[in-house]
Protein backbone atom coordinates (compact mmCIF):
# COMPACT_ATOMS: atom_id res chain seq x y z
CA UNK A 1 0.00 0.00 0.00
CA UNK A 2 1.27 3.42 -1.03
CA UNK A 3 1.61 6.68 1.17
CA UNK A 4 2.30 9.98 1.09
CA UNK A 5 3.19 12.95 3.39
CA UNK A 6 0.07 14.89 4.03
CA UNK A 7 2.45 18.06 3.91
CA UNK A 8 5.93 17.56 1.56
CA UNK A 9 3.96 14.90 -0.56
CA UNK A 10 6.72 12.55 -0.40
CA UNK A 11 5.87 8.85 -1.69
CA UNK A 12 6.39 5.78 0.81
CA UNK A 13 5.65 2.43 0.75
CA UNK A 14 3.56 1.34 3.69
CA UNK A 15 5.43 -2.09 4.99
CA UNK A 16 6.92 -3.58 8.17
CA UNK A 17 7.95 -1.73 10.45
CA UNK A 18 5.37 0.14 9.57
CA UNK A 19 5.44 4.05 9.65
CA UNK A 20 3.51 7.09 10.90
CA UNK A 21 5.11 10.21 9.75
CA UNK A 22 7.66 11.85 7.21
CA UNK A 23 10.79 12.41 7.86
CA UNK A 24 9.35 16.41 8.07
CA UNK A 25 7.21 15.31 10.56
CA UNK A 26 4.14 15.70 8.42
CA UNK A 27 1.57 12.44 9.32
CA UNK A 28 1.00 10.08 6.43
CA UNK A 29 -2.08 9.74 4.04
CA UNK A 30 -2.77 6.42 1.65
CA UNK A 31 -3.13 7.49 -1.79
CA UNK A 32 -5.53 5.91 -3.79
CA UNK A 33 -5.87 4.66 -7.84
CA UNK A 34 -9.67 5.61 -8.19
CA UNK A 35 -8.97 6.32 -12.26
CA UNK A 36 -11.78 3.97 -13.65
CA UNK A 37 -14.23 3.68 -10.64
CA UNK A 38 -17.44 4.06 -11.87
CA UNK A 39 -19.53 6.35 -9.51
CA UNK A 40 -23.52 4.79 -10.52
CA UNK A 41 -21.99 1.10 -10.41
CA UNK A 42 -20.38 1.40 -7.50
CA UNK A 43 -23.79 3.20 -5.60
CA UNK A 44 -25.67 0.05 -7.21
CA UNK A 45 -22.71 -2.34 -5.52
CA UNK A 46 -23.29 -0.38 -2.38
CA UNK A 47 -26.86 -0.83 -2.16
CA UNK A 48 -26.61 -4.25 -2.90
CA UNK A 49 -24.53 -4.85 -0.11
CA UNK A 50 -26.57 -3.57 1.97
CA UNK A 51 -28.48 -6.95 2.64
CA UNK A 52 -25.00 -8.66 3.27
CA UNK A 53 -25.01 -10.64 6.66
CA UNK A 54 -22.11 -12.49 6.66
CA UNK A 55 -19.50 -11.69 4.26
CA UNK A 56 -17.06 -9.31 5.53
CA UNK A 57 -19.64 -6.60 3.16
CA UNK A 58 -21.77 -7.02 5.62
CA UNK A 59 -19.79 -4.10 7.66
CA UNK A 60 -20.45 -0.58 6.99
CA UNK A 61 -16.68 -0.05 6.76
CA UNK A 62 -15.82 -2.87 4.14
CA UNK A 63 -19.27 -2.23 2.53
CA UNK A 64 -17.23 0.88 0.53
CA UNK A 65 -13.56 -1.32 0.36
CA UNK A 66 -13.31 -0.14 -3.21
CA UNK A 67 -12.87 3.48 -1.49
CA UNK A 68 -10.95 2.84 1.71
CA UNK A 69 -8.72 -0.42 1.28
CA UNK A 70 -8.83 -2.17 -1.90
CA UNK A 71 -5.29 -3.43 -2.07
CA UNK A 72 -6.43 -5.46 1.13
CA UNK A 73 -6.14 -8.86 1.21
CA UNK A 74 -9.83 -10.15 2.30
CA UNK A 75 -8.37 -13.36 4.13
CA UNK A 76 -6.98 -10.36 6.70
CA UNK A 77 -9.81 -8.64 7.17
CA UNK A 78 -10.80 -8.33 11.26
CA UNK A 79 -14.46 -7.11 11.64
CA UNK A 80 -17.42 -7.10 14.03
CA UNK A 81 -19.98 -5.74 11.08
CA UNK A 82 -18.95 -2.14 13.06
CA UNK A 83 -20.27 1.06 11.05
CA UNK A 84 -24.41 0.35 10.13
CA UNK A 85 -25.48 3.29 12.36
CA UNK A 86 -28.58 4.67 12.75
CA UNK A 87 -29.03 8.14 11.38
CA UNK A 88 -32.51 9.73 13.34
CA UNK A 89 -33.59 13.28 12.35
CA UNK A 90 -34.29 14.72 16.08
CA UNK A 91 -36.55 17.84 16.42
CA UNK A 92 -35.66 17.86 19.90
CA UNK A 93 -32.38 18.78 19.17
CA UNK A 94 -33.37 21.03 15.53
CA UNK A 95 -35.58 23.16 18.80
CA UNK A 96 -33.19 23.14 21.58
CA UNK A 97 -30.23 24.52 18.60
CA UNK A 98 -32.81 26.68 16.71
CA UNK A 99 -32.49 24.93 13.49
CA UNK A 100 -34.74 23.90 10.62
CA UNK A 101 -33.44 20.09 10.49
CA UNK A 102 -31.12 18.10 12.40
CA UNK A 103 -30.04 14.67 12.23
CA UNK A 104 -28.06 12.58 14.52
CA UNK A 105 -25.29 10.15 13.39
CA UNK A 106 -25.42 7.66 16.44
CA UNK A 107 -21.64 6.85 15.81
CA UNK A 108 -22.16 5.49 19.30
CA UNK A 109 -24.49 2.16 17.73
CA UNK A 110 -21.09 0.61 16.94
CA UNK A 111 -19.86 -3.04 18.17
CA UNK A 112 -17.54 -1.28 21.09
CA UNK A 113 -19.56 1.84 21.85
CA UNK A 114 -17.66 4.84 19.55
CA UNK A 115 -16.86 5.76 16.27
CA UNK A 116 -12.94 4.25 16.98
CA UNK A 117 -14.49 1.27 14.90
CA UNK A 118 -14.97 2.23 12.08
CA UNK A 119 -10.90 3.36 11.35
CA UNK A 120 -9.58 0.63 14.00
CA UNK A 121 -10.94 -2.20 11.69
CA UNK A 122 -9.09 -1.05 8.92
CA UNK A 123 -5.95 -0.35 11.15
CA UNK A 124 -5.81 -3.82 12.77
CA UNK A 125 -6.57 -5.46 9.45
CA UNK A 126 -3.75 -3.84 8.13
CA UNK A 127 -0.91 -4.28 10.54
CA UNK A 128 -2.35 -8.26 10.71
CA UNK A 129 -1.64 -8.14 7.01
CA UNK A 130 1.46 -6.80 7.25
CA UNK A 131 2.93 -9.66 10.12
CA UNK A 132 1.68 -7.49 13.03
CA UNK A 133 1.06 -9.71 16.37
CA UNK A 134 0.88 -6.98 19.15
CA UNK A 135 -1.39 -3.59 18.69
CA UNK A 136 -1.12 -0.21 20.83
CA UNK A 137 -2.56 2.53 21.16
CA UNK A 138 -2.61 5.65 23.50
CA UNK A 139 -6.17 6.41 24.80
CA UNK A 140 -8.95 8.56 26.43
CA UNK A 141 -10.83 4.92 27.02
CA UNK A 142 -12.43 4.12 23.62
CA UNK A 143 -9.19 4.07 21.45
CA UNK A 144 -8.46 1.08 23.40
CA UNK A 145 -11.56 -0.21 24.27
CA UNK A 146 -11.46 -0.93 20.14
CA UNK A 147 -8.45 -1.85 19.85
CA UNK A 148 -8.62 -4.67 22.69
CA UNK A 149 -12.22 -5.76 20.99
CA UNK A 150 -10.92 -6.39 17.50
CA UNK A 151 -7.32 -7.88 19.07
CA UNK A 152 -9.90 -10.03 21.06
CA UNK A 153 -11.97 -10.99 18.25
CA UNK A 154 -8.62 -11.58 16.04
CA UNK A 155 -6.89 -13.62 18.93
CA UNK A 156 -4.34 -10.92 18.83
CA UNK A 157 -2.94 -9.35 21.51
CA UNK A 158 -3.36 -5.19 22.55
CA UNK A 159 -1.45 -2.98 24.58
CA UNK A 160 -2.95 -0.13 25.74
CA UNK A 161 -1.27 3.22 27.71
CA UNK A 162 -3.80 5.41 29.38
CA UNK A 163 -3.82 8.03 32.14
CA UNK A 164 -4.65 7.45 35.28
CA UNK A 165 -7.05 10.08 35.75
CA UNK A 166 -9.75 11.95 34.04
CA UNK A 167 -10.75 8.57 32.02
CA UNK A 168 -14.49 6.78 32.39
CA UNK A 169 -13.50 3.97 34.61
CA UNK A 170 -16.69 2.14 32.15
CA UNK A 171 -14.04 2.58 29.31
CA UNK A 172 -11.48 1.30 31.29
CA UNK A 173 -13.39 -1.65 32.57
CA UNK A 174 -14.26 -2.46 29.04
CA UNK A 175 -10.82 -2.53 28.01
CA UNK A 176 -9.59 -5.09 30.28
CA UNK A 177 -12.59 -7.21 30.09
CA UNK A 178 -11.63 -7.66 26.79
CA UNK A 179 -8.34 -8.53 27.44
CA UNK A 180 -6.55 -5.66 26.77
CA UNK A 181 -2.79 -5.52 29.05
CA UNK A 182 -3.76 -1.91 30.41
CA UNK A 183 -1.21 0.54 31.15
CA UNK A 184 -2.06 3.30 33.30
CA UNK A 185 0.14 6.38 33.91
CA UNK A 186 0.54 9.49 35.21
CA UNK A 187 0.11 12.21 32.07
CA UNK A 188 -2.23 13.21 29.48
CA UNK A 189 -2.87 11.42 26.14
CA UNK A 190 -0.38 12.85 24.20
CA UNK A 191 2.16 11.74 26.30
CA UNK A 192 0.98 8.17 25.60
CA UNK A 193 1.28 8.83 21.56
CA UNK A 194 4.71 10.35 22.45
CA UNK A 195 5.96 7.41 24.35
CA UNK A 196 4.92 4.97 21.58
CA UNK A 197 6.42 7.29 18.84
CA UNK A 198 9.28 6.53 20.38
CA UNK A 199 9.24 3.00 21.48
CA UNK A 200 6.61 1.39 19.20
CA UNK A 201 9.52 0.11 16.82
CA UNK A 202 12.02 -1.72 18.99
CA UNK A 203 8.48 -3.36 20.85
CA UNK A 204 7.40 -4.64 17.57
CA UNK A 205 4.31 -2.88 18.02
CA UNK A 206 1.69 -2.31 15.33
CA UNK A 207 0.29 1.68 16.41
CA UNK A 208 -3.54 2.49 16.25
CA UNK A 209 -4.09 6.04 17.17
CA UNK A 210 -5.31 8.13 13.98
CA UNK A 211 -1.81 8.88 13.41
CA UNK A 212 -1.81 5.63 11.40
CA UNK A 213 -3.33 6.29 8.30
CA UNK A 214 -5.43 3.43 8.00
CA UNK A 215 -7.22 4.38 10.74
CA UNK A 216 -8.67 8.00 9.26
CA UNK A 217 -9.07 6.15 5.99
CA UNK A 218 -11.46 3.13 7.77
CA UNK A 219 -13.05 6.57 9.32
CA UNK A 220 -14.09 8.09 5.85
CA UNK A 221 -17.20 5.44 6.04
CA UNK A 222 -19.06 7.40 8.02
CA UNK A 223 -19.38 10.43 5.78
CA UNK A 224 -19.67 7.54 2.75
CA UNK A 225 -22.91 5.76 5.41
CA UNK A 226 -24.30 9.30 5.83
CA UNK A 227 -23.88 10.17 2.04
CA UNK A 228 -26.07 6.82 1.11
CA UNK A 229 -28.69 7.00 4.10
CA UNK A 230 -29.70 10.56 2.51
CA UNK A 231 -29.42 9.75 -0.59
CA UNK A 232 -26.10 11.34 -1.91
CA UNK A 233 -27.46 14.57 -1.02
CA UNK A 234 -25.66 16.14 2.45
CA UNK A 235 -27.23 18.75 4.74
CA UNK A 236 -25.56 22.23 4.73
CA UNK A 237 -23.63 21.21 7.75
CA UNK A 238 -21.80 18.86 9.37
CA UNK A 239 -21.07 19.40 13.02
CA UNK A 240 -18.56 17.02 14.84
CA UNK A 241 -16.18 17.35 18.06
CA UNK A 242 -12.92 17.64 18.01
CA UNK A 243 -10.00 16.09 19.99
CA UNK A 244 -7.40 14.22 18.45
CA UNK A 245 -9.11 15.66 14.84
CA UNK A 246 -9.09 12.23 13.91
CA UNK A 247 -12.96 12.53 12.41
CA UNK A 248 -11.98 15.84 11.26
CA UNK A 249 -9.49 14.40 8.89
CA UNK A 250 -11.06 11.62 7.67
CA UNK A 251 -14.60 13.91 6.98
CA UNK A 252 -12.74 15.74 4.73
CA UNK A 253 -11.07 12.91 3.30
CA UNK A 254 -13.93 11.53 2.75
CA UNK A 255 -16.13 14.22 1.55
CA UNK A 256 -13.17 15.28 -1.06
CA UNK A 257 -13.42 11.58 -2.29
CA UNK A 258 -17.36 11.85 -2.74
CA UNK A 259 -16.62 15.38 -4.41
CA UNK A 260 -14.16 14.33 -7.03
CA UNK A 261 -15.38 11.08 -7.93
CA UNK A 262 -18.75 12.64 -8.05
CA UNK A 263 -21.25 10.58 -5.59
CA UNK A 264 -22.10 14.24 -4.74
CA UNK A 265 -22.59 17.46 -6.31
CA UNK A 266 -22.17 19.97 -3.48
CA UNK A 267 -19.79 19.72 -0.29
CA UNK A 268 -21.50 20.49 2.96
CA UNK A 269 -19.66 23.19 5.86
CA UNK A 270 -17.57 21.90 8.34
CA UNK A 271 -17.49 22.59 11.99
CA UNK A 272 -15.31 21.33 14.02
CA UNK A 273 -16.06 21.73 18.35
CA UNK A 274 -13.85 21.65 20.79
CA UNK A 275 -14.06 21.74 24.68
CA UNK A 276 -12.96 25.46 26.21
CA UNK A 277 -10.87 23.35 28.54
CA UNK A 278 -8.85 22.03 25.22
CA UNK A 279 -9.06 23.34 22.20
CA UNK A 280 -5.70 24.60 20.73
CA UNK A 281 -7.13 24.12 17.17
CA UNK A 282 -10.03 26.49 17.80
CA UNK A 283 -7.51 28.57 18.93
CA UNK A 284 -5.31 28.41 15.74
CA UNK A 285 -7.78 28.39 13.64
CA UNK A 286 -9.35 31.78 15.25
CA UNK A 287 -5.36 33.18 15.28
CA UNK A 288 -5.43 32.68 11.28
CA UNK A 289 -9.08 34.19 10.95
CA UNK A 290 -7.70 37.49 11.71
CA UNK A 291 -5.12 37.59 8.39
CA UNK A 292 -6.77 37.95 4.93
CA UNK A 293 -6.33 34.89 3.50
CA UNK A 294 -7.42 32.41 6.69
CA UNK A 295 -6.98 29.19 5.58
CA UNK A 296 -4.81 29.61 2.35
CA UNK A 297 -1.51 27.90 2.03
CA UNK A 298 0.21 31.13 1.79
CA UNK A 299 -0.88 32.51 4.92
CA UNK A 300 2.70 32.17 7.02
CA UNK A 301 2.92 28.32 7.78
CA UNK A 302 1.12 27.77 10.86
CA UNK A 303 1.93 26.20 14.32
CA UNK A 304 0.09 24.86 16.86
CA UNK A 305 0.07 26.19 20.54
CA UNK A 306 -0.27 22.80 22.25
CA UNK A 307 -2.47 23.57 25.70
CA UNK A 308 0.10 21.90 27.99
CA UNK A 309 -2.82 21.03 30.69
CA UNK A 310 -6.26 20.28 29.01
CA UNK A 311 -9.15 19.94 31.20
CA UNK A 312 -12.96 18.46 30.35
CA UNK A 313 -15.14 16.90 31.62
CA UNK A 314 -16.05 15.98 28.15
CA UNK A 315 -12.87 12.78 28.83
CA UNK A 316 -12.73 11.88 24.88
CA UNK A 317 -11.44 15.94 24.37
CA UNK A 318 -9.12 15.20 26.78
CA UNK A 319 -5.92 16.45 24.53
CA UNK A 320 -3.84 18.87 24.35
CA UNK A 321 -1.33 18.31 21.25
CA UNK A 322 -3.93 16.92 18.49
CA UNK A 323 -2.01 14.64 16.36
CA UNK A 324 -4.07 15.38 12.45
CA UNK A 325 -4.44 18.89 13.45
CA UNK A 326 -2.82 19.79 9.60
CA UNK A 327 -5.06 17.13 8.02
CA UNK A 328 -8.38 19.08 10.00
CA UNK A 329 -7.01 22.22 8.77
CA UNK A 330 -7.19 20.76 5.08
CA UNK A 331 -10.49 19.86 5.46
CA UNK A 332 -11.58 23.11 6.82
CA UNK A 333 -9.73 24.47 3.93
CA UNK A 334 -11.56 22.17 1.52
CA UNK A 335 -15.26 23.27 3.19
CA UNK A 336 -15.01 26.37 4.17
CA UNK A 337 -15.45 25.06 7.33
CA UNK A 338 -15.17 26.75 11.00
CA UNK A 339 -14.45 26.11 14.89
CA UNK A 340 -15.82 27.02 17.96
CA UNK A 341 -14.99 26.11 21.44
CA UNK A 342 -18.01 25.34 23.99
CA UNK A 343 -17.86 24.97 28.10
CA UNK A 344 -18.48 21.61 29.63
CA UNK A 345 -21.81 23.16 31.02
CA UNK A 346 -23.12 23.49 27.62
CA UNK A 347 -21.50 19.85 27.02
CA UNK A 348 -23.61 18.42 29.71
CA UNK A 349 -26.62 20.15 29.03
CA UNK A 350 -26.44 19.49 25.48
CA UNK A 351 -25.86 15.79 26.53
CA UNK A 352 -29.28 15.54 28.63
CA UNK A 353 -31.15 16.86 25.43
CA UNK A 354 -29.88 14.03 23.36
CA UNK A 355 -30.04 11.68 26.12
CA UNK A 356 -33.84 13.35 26.42
CA UNK A 357 -34.35 12.31 23.02
CA UNK A 358 -33.68 8.38 23.37
CA UNK A 359 -30.35 8.31 21.39
CA UNK A 360 -28.27 9.43 23.96
CA UNK A 361 -24.16 9.62 24.31
CA UNK A 362 -21.17 10.25 26.04
CA UNK A 363 -20.31 13.70 26.92
CA UNK A 364 -17.65 14.29 24.22
CA UNK A 365 -20.44 13.43 21.13
CA UNK A 366 -22.41 16.57 22.77
CA UNK A 367 -19.95 18.83 21.78
CA UNK A 368 -22.13 18.78 18.31
CA UNK A 369 -25.15 19.82 19.27
CA UNK A 370 -23.66 22.56 22.09
CA UNK A 371 -21.23 23.80 18.76
CA UNK A 372 -24.33 24.24 16.58
CA UNK A 373 -26.49 26.07 19.46
CA UNK A 374 -23.87 28.22 19.78
CA UNK A 375 -23.12 28.81 15.84
CA UNK A 376 -26.59 29.43 15.36
CA UNK A 377 -26.53 32.10 18.63
CA UNK A 378 -23.22 33.74 16.98
CA UNK A 379 -24.92 34.02 13.46
CA UNK A 380 -22.63 31.88 11.78
CA UNK A 381 -25.21 29.08 11.27
CA UNK A 382 -28.64 30.77 9.78
CA UNK A 383 -31.69 28.91 11.72
CA UNK A 384 -33.18 28.10 8.12
CA UNK A 385 -30.10 25.79 7.79
CA UNK A 386 -29.77 21.74 8.53
CA UNK A 387 -26.99 20.01 10.09
CA UNK A 388 -25.57 16.50 10.82
CA UNK A 389 -24.63 16.48 13.94
CA UNK A 390 -22.01 13.53 14.81
CA UNK A 391 -22.26 11.41 18.26
CA UNK A 392 -18.90 9.86 18.63
CA UNK A 393 -19.74 7.58 21.75
CA UNK A 394 -22.54 5.63 23.86
CA UNK A 395 -24.11 6.82 26.92
CA UNK A 396 -22.98 4.03 29.12
CA UNK A 397 -19.54 4.77 28.64
CA UNK A 398 -19.38 7.65 31.19
CA UNK A 399 -22.34 6.60 33.54
CA UNK A 400 -20.53 9.09 36.12
CA UNK A 401 -21.63 12.24 34.26
CA UNK A 402 -25.41 10.84 34.44
CA UNK A 403 -25.35 10.81 37.89
CA UNK A 404 -23.66 13.84 38.25
CA UNK A 405 -26.00 15.23 35.94
CA UNK A 406 -29.46 13.57 36.75
CA UNK A 407 -28.27 13.23 40.97
CA UNK A 408 -26.12 15.08 42.05
CA UNK A 409 -27.41 17.98 39.56
CA UNK A 410 -23.59 19.34 39.30
CA UNK A 411 -24.82 21.04 36.18
CA UNK A 412 -27.98 22.74 36.80
CA UNK A 413 -31.76 21.12 36.65
CA UNK A 414 -32.48 22.33 33.31
CA UNK A 415 -33.42 18.46 32.22
CA UNK A 416 -32.39 16.75 34.92
CA UNK A 417 -34.07 13.72 36.46
CA UNK A 418 -33.68 12.42 39.63
CA UNK A 419 -35.24 9.15 40.75
CA UNK A 420 -37.44 9.48 43.85
CA UNK A 421 -37.70 7.19 46.54
CA UNK A 422 -41.13 5.63 47.68
CA UNK A 423 -42.29 3.57 50.20
CA UNK A 424 -44.89 1.07 48.23
CA UNK A 425 -46.72 -0.08 51.53
CA UNK A 426 -47.55 3.40 52.23
CA UNK A 427 -48.27 5.27 49.21
CA UNK A 428 -51.00 5.25 48.44
CA UNK A 429 -51.54 4.06 43.62
CA UNK A 430 -51.58 7.49 43.09
CA UNK A 431 -49.09 9.10 44.70
CA UNK A 432 -46.27 7.11 43.00
CA UNK A 433 -46.95 9.32 39.72
C1 LIG B 1 -11.98 9.83 20.27
C2 LIG B 1 -13.23 10.53 20.61
C3 LIG B 1 -13.46 11.85 20.24
C4 LIG B 1 -12.42 12.69 19.57
O1 LIG B 1 -12.35 12.39 18.22
P1 LIG B 1 -11.11 12.81 17.34
O2 LIG B 1 -11.36 12.18 16.05
O3 LIG B 1 -9.90 12.27 18.05
O4 LIG B 1 -11.09 14.30 17.29
C5 LIG B 1 -14.69 12.42 20.50
N1 LIG B 1 -15.65 11.72 21.14
C6 LIG B 1 -15.46 10.45 21.53
C7 LIG B 1 -16.56 9.75 22.24
C8 LIG B 1 -14.25 9.81 21.26
O5 LIG B 1 -14.08 8.56 21.67
ZN1 LIG C 1 6.97 15.14 4.58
Amino acid sequence: MKAVCSECRKETELKSPMRYECECGGLLEIVHDFSGLDPDKLKRLFHERRSERSTIYASGVWRYKELIAPELGEQSIITKQEGNTGLYESRRAAEYASVRRVWLKAQSENPSGSFKDNGMTAAVSHGYELGYRRFACSSTGNTSSSLAMYAAIGSQASVVLVPRNGVSDNKVLQSIAYGAELRTFEGTYDDGIAFLKAHAEELGLYVCNSINPLRIEGQKSIIFEIAQDMDWKLPEWFILPGGALSNAAALGRGLYDLFSLGFIDKLPRVAVVQAEGASPFHRLVASLAGHDTPHSQHAASPRIQPEPQPHTRASALNIGNPPSWRKALHTLNLTHGVTVSVSDFDIMEAKAVIDRSGIGCEPASAASLAGLRKLVLDGIIHPEQTAVCLLTGHLLKDTEAIKEYHIGQRWGKFMANAPRHVDLNRISGLEIL
